[in-house]
Formats: C-alpha cells, structure tokens, sequence
C-alpha cells in the first residue's frame, strides 16, 4: 500500500490524519490476518521514527525520506512526489525485488508515485481516492479554497492508469463515472468497516463522568478534523438558532468537540462559538483512539456529521456501533453510512433552520433517540473490516487475474 501525506500509525482526528488513516491500518491488518503479507510506504515526517514499524502482526509501515518532517503542507506534497517514488523504486530494488504483486494507493498523491511503481514492477495498480477534488470543489463550503488543477488533473491520469478503483459507496462510484468519465467495468464498490469489538454500546455515566460532562445533560458530540468541510460550524449555528425557536430545549443541550484544528488557524471554531453566544456552553477535547474514543460517543445523546461532503464517513459509523443515533448531512457516503430515519436523520441542507429543526426533533424526543440507538447498533452490525478485507482481496485477485490475462492475449 502506498500512503504518502498521512501514516497509519498516526493519531487520526487532527491534521492530516483521518479517515484514510484508519482505513489503511485496519485494511491492512485483516488483509494480514487472512495470509495477504502488506508493506504499506509513507512518508517520514519525524526522525524519530524507525525506517520500518510493524504495526500489527504481517504488517509493515515504511518510512520513506521525501523533504523536511515537518513545515510541509499537504499542498506542498506533490513538489516531494519524485523523491518519494525514488524513494520507494530503490527500497524494492535493494530489499524486495520483485516481492510485490499488486500495489493499493490511497488518496491522489498516492497514486501519483505507485503509478510508476506499478509501471516499474509490472504489477496491477488499484486505487481509492478517499476523496475526489472536482467533487469537493462543487460542494465547497464558505470560505473554503478550491483544490488546485494539478489534483485534479492528477485524479483524472490515476483514473485512467490505475486497473481498478475502489469507492466507498455506489454514490463514489457514480462520482467517478461522471466527474472523471471512469470506465464502469474498473470500478468496484467496496464499504470501509468499523470495529465493533471497540465500538460497542456500554455504561453512559461512566463515559460522562471519564469525560468530565454533565449528567442531566443533552450532549451532542462532533468528532473529527475541525476543518470548514466538515462543517462543525453548521452544528454551532444551529444550536444557536435552536435557542431562538426552542430556548429551553437549548439550554439543556451541551456540545461537545473531539478533535484538532486541520489547515485551519487553531481560534476558527472557539471564535465562532463566542460569536454565536455559545462560547462558556461547548466543551473541547483533543483526539483520542480506541476505548477512549468509545467512550465519546457512548457520552453522546446524538453525533452530528455536518460535513459538505464524505466519501464515507467512518465517524457515523463508529458512533452508530456504539449505540448512539447519527445526525448527519444527506451528502455522499453518508447516505450509506447512516440509515435515514432507522438508524439517525439526515439533513437535506447545511442551513441553520434546518439544523435546528432536526436537532429540536432529535433532542426533544427520548423515544425517537432510543429507537434510532437500537437502529444505530443494527445498521453499524452490517459492516466490519474483515468484510472490507475481503473485498478487497477478492478485487486484487481480479486485477491480477485481468493482468495474466492481458499478458497472454499480447504473447
Ligand atoms: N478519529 C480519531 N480520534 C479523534 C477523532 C477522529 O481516531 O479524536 C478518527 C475517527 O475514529 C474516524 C476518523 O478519525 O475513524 C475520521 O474518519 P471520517 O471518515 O469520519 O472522516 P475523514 O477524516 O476521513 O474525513
């Protein structure tokens, strides 16, 4: 696997690191688990790490050297591309000749580098995206920058190179086709996973009181990134609009934000909160894994995931696994992520009226929570890693069987 702006093994929920994070680590390491032997290549970003990691059992993380640790952005990256496909060309040259069977790039810059690789070696290239520039560019939020013409373009050579695409979901899939023209027949739709022995149902009080909030409250918990994409400004406004139209039900809601500022000044949110009267009511918390995170959305009476738009949304998921109903923007991914009045709501805009009005309907009605939490835990039941995993080996099979046969047709 190829991951070049974000490592495995980093803390997801701030910065760079996310989804795409959690999805390589967990990928790979069922993919391990079921006898696929994974090396997975980023890159460095602090001389402290070991040149190689193993991270789980059957699983390696290789630090390549490309550029500075640190004072790089992601927007930066792609002036390191050549150093790292060096950088990764010369560590099968002199370690693993011809080891590799197949390379899974994640994320545009990704598949810039193991296109080569892939070229070099003679081996299939599959692709996920994680997330598509021409699409995030048509659902920019206020204030947002629109990704550069050099990631689009990059997308639209990785879609024509790579043998297969994976997406997340059908409406992934569909964005492929119509946005990058990709050929149906290379595209597979496979679903991320979640891990429901970490996220599963479990004692509020005690998540509450580990977390240092109220016990009477309503809590309404944001985790993730806190970046203008993921819209957690949109959660604040309409809580604040909420306290126009239902004071007193305002009053008991407290939220929560579980996360770190990613390529936005560290004050953005706080000082909205301010604006908006909200400033002494929210409660920040910085990232967390595992139990600890568990523990988050146990706390919660509802997650809300605003965003403009996911390709999936593994935040929805997680919090569903743990017993706790989703209130989420009717974009992308999350119309699979989250089931639509079973399992939590979606809202169809990213207006303050609207947020208001679901979060009135959600937080005003301890029977419609307690039937979406039973939802939630059976919605999340229909996803795990290990099913990601297989899928995934099974559309690496594929590839490498259209390979073969493409070589013997050309004999
Ligand atoms: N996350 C985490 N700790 C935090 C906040 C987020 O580990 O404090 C993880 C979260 O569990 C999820 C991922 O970051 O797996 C975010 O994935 P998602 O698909 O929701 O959004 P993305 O970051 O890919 O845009």
């Amino acid at each position: 696997m190829v991951s070049v702006h974000t490592s495995p093994l980093a803390q997801p929920g701030t910065g760079d690191a996310g989804g795409m994070n959690v999805y390589v680590l967990n990928t790979a390491r069922e993919l391990a688990r079921s006898g696929v032997e994974v090396e997975v290549f980023t890159r460095a970003t602090s001389s402290d790490e070991p040149p190689t990691v193993e991270a789980a059992p059957g699983v390696l993380v290789h630090h390549l050297p490309a550029g500075p640790f640190e004072g790089l952005s992601k927007n930066d990256l792609p002036t390191q591309l050549c150093a790292f496909t060096g950088g990764l060309l010369r560590a099968e040259a002199h370690n693993r000749p011809g080891h590799y069977d197949l390379i899974h790039a994640h994320y545009w810059l990704s598949g810039q580098a193991a296109w080569v690789a892939a070229d070099r070696w003679g081996v299939p290239l599959v692709q996920t995206f994680h997330t598509l520039a021409k699409v995030k560019n048509a659902q920019l939020a206020e204030g947002d920058s629109p990704e550069p013409i050099g990631r689009v373009v990059g997308e639209e050579q990785i879609t024509t190179e790579a043998d297969l695409l994976i997406a997340n979901t059908a409406a992934e899939a569909a964005e492929l086709q119509r946005y990058y023209g990709a050929d149906e027949r290379r595209v597979e739709v496979i679903h991320p996973g979640v891990d429901l022995g970490v996220f599963r149902p479990g004692d509020r009080y005690a998540a509450r009181q580990a977390l240092g909030l109220p016990q009477d409250a309503l809590v309404v918990a944001f985790v993730g990134r806190i970046q203008p994409a993921k819209a957690p400004d949109v959660l604040l406004r309409g809580l604040a609009r909420l306290r126009e139209t239902d004071p007193l039900l305002a009053e008991r809601i407290v939220p929560v934000f579980v996360g770190g500022p990613s390529n936005t000044d560290l004050y953005w949110l706080p000082k909205l909160a301010g604006e908006l009267g909200l400033g002494d009511r929210v409660q920040w918390r910085t990232p967390r894994s595992g139990e600890a995170l568990a523990q988050v959305y146990r706390a919660a009476d509802a997650v809300a995931v605003p965003s403009y738009n996911e390709s999936f949304g593994l935040v929805a998921l997680e919090a569903q696994a743990a017993g706790t109903p989703v209130i989420a923007a009717k974009v992308g991914g999350l119309t699979t992520a989250v089931a639509d009045g079973a399992s939590g709501l979606l809202v169809d805009t990213h207006r303050a009226d609207d947020w208001a009005a679901a979060l009135g309907r959600l937080m005003g009605d301890g029977a419609l929570r307690e039937r979406l939490a039973a939802g939630a835990r059976t919605h999340a039941a229909l996803f795990s890693w290990q099913t990601t995993a297989e899928g995934l080996s099974g559309a690496y099979r594929r590839a490498l069987l259209a390979r073969s046969q493409a070589i013997t047709l050309n004999r």
